[in-house]
């Protein structure tokens, strides 16, 4: 298990917390706006709808500033608070997008807010404390961890790796080996969601890049995945590399 990535950093949540934040309070500005203004018209329909109205839009910022505190002490304490798959959903389904367009306007690159994400994702599928049976949990590999040079095809059956050690293929086989859990090669997102539904795991550990982590992410939940980046030495989708001690801690926070 040679390679220890040194290419790149842990990605910090830190970014996505702040961004989530800065969402929270447009949401909630938005929100009032929606209230004040047509409050302007409501007098006349009704002289008791304005309060109504602005209590219901009360209840809904209250909504958003708790959820969003309640993900960050998720996060920062690493316990399951109080419906953290939900609010996992929420995140992905609704915050990413909104944090996306935000954090694109403050100039910071999507892959930044997607390594922000993915790490973010993971504290919190962590803190749900989830022990899953070797056997539902899912290894999700991209292709170009293999050696380009290598002639066996790994993709589909990941045991026919030779072993030869020129790429981090060797040491993953010997990890699902090891705990005897799933292992897979996808080539792409079709191929990769095919996997999932005739494996049926409990939970997916993926490696990928920043962009196909964040879209598996996304396109798996409620499934809890757990991902890792891979390296670009040789830039993307070529050659990449992993950190298979990395793979292996988050195995082992996971199994039963
Ligand atoms: S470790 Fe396996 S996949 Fe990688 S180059 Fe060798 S035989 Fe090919």
């Amino acid at each position: 298990m040679g390679y220890k990535g040194p290419y790149q950093g842990p990605p910090r949540k830190r970014l996505f917390v702040a961004l989530m934040g800065v969402t929270c309070l447009l949401v909630v500005g938005l929100i009032y706006l929606g209230w004040w203004i047509p409050t302007m018209g409501l007098t006349n329909i009704h002289p008791g709808l304005p309060r109504i109205v602005g209590m219901v839009f009360a209840v809904l910022s209250g909504m958003a500033v708790l959820g969003t505190l309640l993900l960050v002490l998720t996060t920062a304490l690493g316990k399951d608070i109080l419906g953290t798959k939900f609010m996992r959903g929420v995140v992905i389904k609704f915050l990413l997008p909104l944090i996306e367009q935000i954090g694109s306007l403050c100039g910071i690159s999507k892959d930044t807010i997607r390594q922000s994400f993915v790490a973010m994702n993971n504290s919190l599928v962590i803190s749900q404390r989830l022990k899953v049976k070797p056997d539902r949990i899912l290894i999700l590999l991209p292709h170009c961890l293999q050696l380009s040079q290598c002639e066996i095809k790994v993709t589909g059956d990941i045991t026919k790796c030779l072993r030869c050690g020129r790429c981090d293929i060797m040491g993953l086989a010997e990890l699902a080996q090891k705990y005897q859990v799933e292992i897979s090669v996808a080539t792409g997102g079709t191929l990769a969601r095919k996997v999932i539904i005739e494996k049926r795991p409990k939970l997916v550990l993926a490696v990928a890049c920043e962009r196909d982590l964040t879209s598996g992410i996304k396109d798996c939940y409620p499934l809890p995945v757990i991902g890792v980046l891979n390296d670009r030495p040789y830039g993307p989708c070529i050659d990449t590399r992993v950190d298979v001690n990395k793979i292996e801690a988050a195995l082992r926070s996971v199994l039963v």
